[in-house]
């Protein structure tokens, strides 16, 4: 049943002032467009359901606000939104004077915060391609300062805004995400530790477990994230799935399934290795040229992996249908 599905999926809620740029991060992200073809949206004046079950991963919805949303409004029930509601992402126009969208971020916040303490919130600076790196540092400095100054007024030191510098120019909007969603995943810690066992025993330097339609990764191993890895390992999965499309044999329909696999060396004896881990992940991981020559070792290794993977969303499943209890058997 979808509609009871639905109920029960973690929902993340984009708003944010008319023309901040909710509509593009979300064809962006979710529906492949170019940045460019951003420029013809139409702007939203309704609140947008974007189912993306079935699709992706990333399982929940994105409520996309119209900018002038107004919360005085009786018709407006905040109770029914905000309940639920895993992450709200409020989206702020770093290129144009920001005062009134600080005031609406305030306003939306609190009020959420009184309905709902436990969800995330999260400030996404957007537009940012068009500030240079000092103006970039000062804006968030004084977005954070006025955001929280504007809490601390009324008493509300305890709610915590994260911020993230963003622009759908470059891979900063999908690290932004992927940081999103990954706070709203109860299995990241077992994921991150089977990464760590997996890239440990296999002579792997990094990797990454990957949403393929959203290239939003939902867990990394513990070593730190360099942008440029991310980087070639969204690059890749653009590669795979356009050969896939282009290529591929048209009755499976899907560019993305269990055969799927790749492997690509770089001139510089980096290797990058692509592969199937469930119906929506892949394993997108980054490796020396050397360590690929025990490929044997790094396949058993993999399939290990996999099979535990699907344990930990399995058990995850069962625990749900049980309500709440783990399945002994
Ligand atoms: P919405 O009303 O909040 O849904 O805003 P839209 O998504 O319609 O975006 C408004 C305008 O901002 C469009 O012309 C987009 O092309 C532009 N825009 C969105 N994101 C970015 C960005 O990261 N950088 C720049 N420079 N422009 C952006």
């Amino acid at each position: 049943d979808s509609s009871a599905s639905a109920d029960t999926q973690p929902r993340i809620l984009l708003m944010g002032l008319r023309r901040s740029g909710k509509s593009s991060i979300q064809k962006v992200v979710f529906h492949k467009m170019s940045p460019n073809e951003t420029l013809f949206l139409e702007s939203t004046n309704k609140i947008h359901k974007d189912d993306l079950s079935g699709s992706s991963f990333v399982n929940f919805q994105i409520w996309d606000f119209p900018g002038q949303v107004d919360f005085f409004d009786p018709t407006f029930d905040d109770e029914m939104i905000f309940t639920g509601t895993g992450a709200l992402i409020f989206v702020i126009d770093a290129q144009d004077d920001y005062v009134e969208a600080l005031g609406r971020l305030h306003g939306t916040v609190s009020r959420a915060y009184r309905v709902n303490p436990h969800i995330n919130f999260e400030v996404f600076i957007h537009k940012v391609d068009g500030l240079s790196d000092d103006h970039k540092i000062e804006t968030q400095r004084d977005v954070y300062q006025r955001a929280n100054d504007d809490l601390a007024d009324v008493g509300l030191e305890k709610l915590h805004l994260s911020f993230y510098l963003t622009s759908i120019y470059d891979h900063s909007i999908f690290e932004a995400f992927s940081k999103v969603v990954q706070k709203l995943l109860p299995q990241l810690p077992t994921l991150e530790n089977l990464l760590n066992i997996f890239i440990s025993h296999s002579g792997i330097e990094k990797a990454f477990l990957f949403d393929m339609v959203s290239k939003i990764y939902i867990a990394t191993d513990s070593s730190a994230v360099d942008m440029q890895s991310y980087e070639l390992c969204c690059d890749m999965i653009d590669v795979v799935i356009d050969i896939s499309c282009i290529y591929g044999p048209i009755e499976d329909g899907g560019a993305y399934d269990k055969e799927s696999l790749a492997i690509i060396k770089l001139n510089n004896t980096t290797v990058l290795y692509l592969k199937e881990v469930t119906r929506f992940l892949a394993v997108v991981c980054v490796l020396r040229e050397e360590s690929f020559e025990r490929k044997g070792l790094i396949d058993y290794n993999f399939h290990c992996f996999r099979k535990a993977v699907h344990e930990v969303f399995e058990v995850g499943c069962r625990t749900q249908r049980n309500g709440g209890r783990p399945d002994d058997s």
